[in-house]
């Protein structure tokens, strides 16, 4: 789901680019429009910047930590600036710069185990780790700050220096956290440049770089996916996602519905690992469009500055041009609006938190990533046609299965075709875990020490024990 991009500023000398706070849908601030030739110069400073970044893995522990330290102290200013470009509720920012700052201190503290080989041959062979060299990363523009951080911690702690590309419509809060990282770390280890396309094409592509690590749209994970292959750099691509929750006979719906609404509208819907779609058993669908439509018209949506907001904008013009398309799509294959179904009167990108019924499994909303306050709830009649349906999409990031016997829980769990499977809650991640979808979902691990790993190349020694 790649979308258009932000407009050039005219009359600027240097190229800048607008970006707009989404809840008022006007231009507050711009960023510097970086041209694809300024790669060089940046790459070749991040290559000559690693000799020195992996030659003292205890001088990178000391500054990831000192780094961490930093991003809290300048939380406030991220935490503003986020919530302006991006639209999310400032709790919300809050959240996501402590989850940056955690992801620096878990990697810092995070070393590769050097492991000797034995097969009874008389040789000591050891398996120890090397880095790979300037990594490229990509982001999107749903959570700029801890997607960023969940692509610098490891790959800087495995000794890598980095260039880190934000989307166009969220620049500011990643330039502001590069500026603050830089009072922490050698210079040139981690830059950020921003820009639009064709910079994320070019710096994939780019020769000086070694690993391209890429979070965003399955479209847009393909095109890097060719760039890359030009330089043949290692990529890891983290993509979209059709997250399904399957709800089981026994579930006592007032109970989870709370939980179940907000895995699916956390920031707006644009989460990767949003529930995007629920199976309702066909005796409970009612009730359980009732109890998700009730908080859908109550829930206070608003601008992400206003205390009181729990739910903000879209994010952008083109996304939220999408949403409505795909619930107009929806209610003309003849579904139902049990709650919203329409954008909100007044100036921002705000559309009603919706909830569709009688929805047609074939219809975009269902068999497509919508990534936005838009969720259909589907009925079904066996669970083996739920699962089935869980499972019949191009995407495996996600499921969760939601009942009070735990065990049938898990055995349903088991069988969805996904990266991380939940039992009665969504999208709850460690730092320690390896995080991977399937299909097309993504490519590569990223997550707790495969994250640490996915940054480096085994290098082994191989010595006669004696001569
Ligand atoms: P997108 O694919 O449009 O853009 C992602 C990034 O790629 C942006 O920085 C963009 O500027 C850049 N880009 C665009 N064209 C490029 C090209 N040809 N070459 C290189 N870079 C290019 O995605 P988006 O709309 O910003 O984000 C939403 C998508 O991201 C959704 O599909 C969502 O599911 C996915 N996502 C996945 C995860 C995950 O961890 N699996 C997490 C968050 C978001």
């Amino acid at each position: 789901m790649p979308t258009s991009e932000p407009d050039r500023v005219p009359g600027r000398r240097t190229a800048h680019f607008a970006v707009v706070d989404p809840a008022t849908g006007e231009t507050f601030d711009e960023a510097p429009d970086q041209q694809p030739d300024e790669l060089d110069a940046v790459v070749d400073r991040a290559h000559r910047a690693w000799h020195g970044w992996r030659a003292d893995p205890a001088a990178r522990t000391t500054a990831l930590r000192v780094a961490a330290d930093a991003v809290e102290t300048a939380g406030d200013d991220l935490a503003r600036l986020l919530t302006r470009e991006q639209g999310k509720p400032l709790a919300e920012s809050y959240a996501e710069i402590a989850r940056t700052a955690a992801r620096l201190r878990y990697f810092a503290d995070l070393a590769p185990r050097t492991r000797r080989i034995t097969d009874g041959r008389p040789v000591h062979s050891e398996i120890r780790w090397r880095p790979l060299g300037p990594v490229a990363a990509i982001v999107p523009w749903n959570f700029p700050l801890q997607l960023a951080a969940a692509k610098f911690a490891p790959a800087l702690a495995a000794g890598n220096t980095m260039v880190l590309k934000p989307s166009p419509f969220t620049p500011l809060a990643t330039q502001l956290l590069g500026s603050v990282l830089a009072t922490a770390l050698p210079e040139d280890v981690l830059t950020v440049v921003t820009g639009r396309e064709p910079l994320g094409a070019r710096l994939a592509s780019h020769p000086g770089i070694r690993h391209v690590t890429f979070t965003g749209s399955v479209p847009t994970g393909r095109a890097v996916a060719e760039a890359a292959a030009a330089s043949l750099a290692q990529i890891t691509l983290e993509l979209g996602g059709n997250d399904a929750a399957v709800l089981l006979h026994d579930v006592e719906v007032d109970r989870i519905a709370d939980r179940l609404f907000w895995a699916a509208f956390r920031n707006c819907g644009q989460v990767c690992m949003a529930v995007k779609r629920v199976y309702a058993p066909a005796r409970l669908h009612a009730e359980v469009v009732e109890a998700l439509a009730q908080r859908a018209k109550t829930v206070a949506v608003g601008a992400g500055l206003d205390p009181d907001t729990r739910l903000g904008p879209v994010n952008n013009a083109p996304q939220l041009a999408r949403i409505e398309q795909v619930a107009k799509q929806a209610l003309a294959d003849g579904a139902r609006a049990a709650a919203g179904g329409h954008r909100l009167d007044g100036p921002g990108y705000f559309f009603a938190p919706t909830i569709l019924t009688d929805v047609p499994p074939g219809s975009p909303v269902v068999a497509e990533e919508q990534f936005g306050p838009v969720l259909p709830v589907l009925p079904y009649r066996s669970l083996d046609e739920a699962v089935d349906a869980a499972n019949g999409t191009g995407f495996g990031l996600g499921g969760s299965v939601w009942g009070t016997d735990l065990d049938q829980a898990e055995v349903v769990a088991d069988r969805l075709e996904c990266g991380t499977a939940w039992i009665n809650h969504h999208a709850e991640l460690s730092l320690a875990q390896p995080f991977a979808g399937v299909k097309n979902s993504g490519v590569g691990v990223a997550g707790g020490p495969w994250g640490l790993y996915g940054n480096l190349r085994p290098f082994v020694v191989h010595r006669p024990q004696e001569e």
